[in-house]
């Protein structure tokens, strides 16, 4: 009848849901433990940004990963998010923070004077020991502090605008970069971008992945990059996977570009035998 056809859909979809609910109380469970164990199955991988103006590689993101228990690699859109939700992501971050200090340290000694990238989340900017323990491990590693730089979204920067503006300002003047992260796919106010206390400008990479195909994205990324440049930003192109389109951001004037077609997100060791062979692609 009638009231069992419609009984049927449902129920699948009530499994269905039941099933990723557990899923993720099983991710969120493996996470923590992930956090706590000395041999983590949790490590960072390093993707290059080239500097156009130089054709050299001068600075780093470095992007969490995650190989579980089961032997899957684990989204990390997925599983921040998930981190976000439970509150673990502040304990997340100071792990990303504690390994890419060290990393850049082990760096410096080898005579790489790289500027690495992490990204942030709402919720560690607005942690009021943030800016101290960020310090302080920058300090008993040796590290610059102008060796990082900090990416947040616009949506990051937003959600308490007042507290987050006045701690990047503060990071900003003990020599820390701040980076708004896949720029122009948020609410993007040129008012607010005007106002806040930014170095690098991220371009998203859903403007850039089709790039030598859309004439409309490349009149975006022209206007954004010259906007930048007006404000006294660098600008990054994420997401650059041919030829074609590092030539348009090149003509352009882009500071920067990202994406597979210089290279994946790799170890650090795996990136560093790339850069020992490295041959400008422009
Ligand atoms: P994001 O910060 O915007 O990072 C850039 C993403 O674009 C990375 O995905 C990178 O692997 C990917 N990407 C780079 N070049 C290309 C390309 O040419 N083509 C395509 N299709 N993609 C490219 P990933 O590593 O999967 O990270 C996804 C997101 O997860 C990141 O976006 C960031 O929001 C978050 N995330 C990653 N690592 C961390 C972390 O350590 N902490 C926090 N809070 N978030 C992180
Ligand atoms: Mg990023
Ligand atoms: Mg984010
Ligand atoms: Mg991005």
């Amino acid at each position: 009848s009638c009231a069992y056809q419609e009984q049927v859909p449902l129920r699948l979809y009530q499994e269905g849901e039941d099933e990723a609910y557990l899923y993720k109380l099983h991710l969120i469970e493996e996470l923590k433990e992930a956090l706590e164990s000395e041999h983590s199955p949790l490590f960072m991988n390093y993707q290059p940004k080239l500097n156009l103006n130089t054709a050299k590689v001068d600075k780093l993101e470095a992007l969490i990963r995650w190989i579980n228990k089961e032997g899957q690699f684990v989204n990390p859109e997925l599983f921040v998010d998930l981190a976000e939700k439970a509150g673990l992501i502040v304990t997340l971050t100071r792990w990303v923070i504690l390994q890419v200090i060290q990393q850049v340290e082990q760096w410096n000694k080898m005579g790489y004077q790289f500027k690495v990238s992490i990204n942030l989340s709402a919720q560690d900017i607005q942690h009021d020991e943030f800016i101290d323990y960020l310090l302080a491990i920058v300090k008993s590693h040796n590290v610059a502090t102008t060796q990082i730089t900090l990416e947040l979204t616009e949506r990051d920067i937003a959600d308490n605008e007042a507290l987050v503006v006045a701690r990047l300002s503060h990071l900003k003047a003990l020599g820390f970069a701040i980076s708004v992260d896949d720029y122009g796919i948020g609410q993007s106010s040129l008012a607010k971008l005007k106002t806040l206390p930014v170095d690098e400008l991220k371009i998203d990479k859903t403007f850039i992945l089709t790039l030598d195909q859309s004439q409309a994205d490349q009149d975006i990324v022209a206007s954004t990059i010259s906007l930048g440049h007006k404000l006294g930003m660098s600008v990054v192109a994420e997401g650059v996977e041919n030829k074609a389109s590092l030539a348009l951001l090149n003509d352009f004037k882009c500071d920067y570009a990202q994406g597979y077609y210089l290279s994946r997100p790799v170890t650090a060791d795996k990136f560093i035998q790339w850069y020992k062979t490295y041959e400008s692609p422009l």
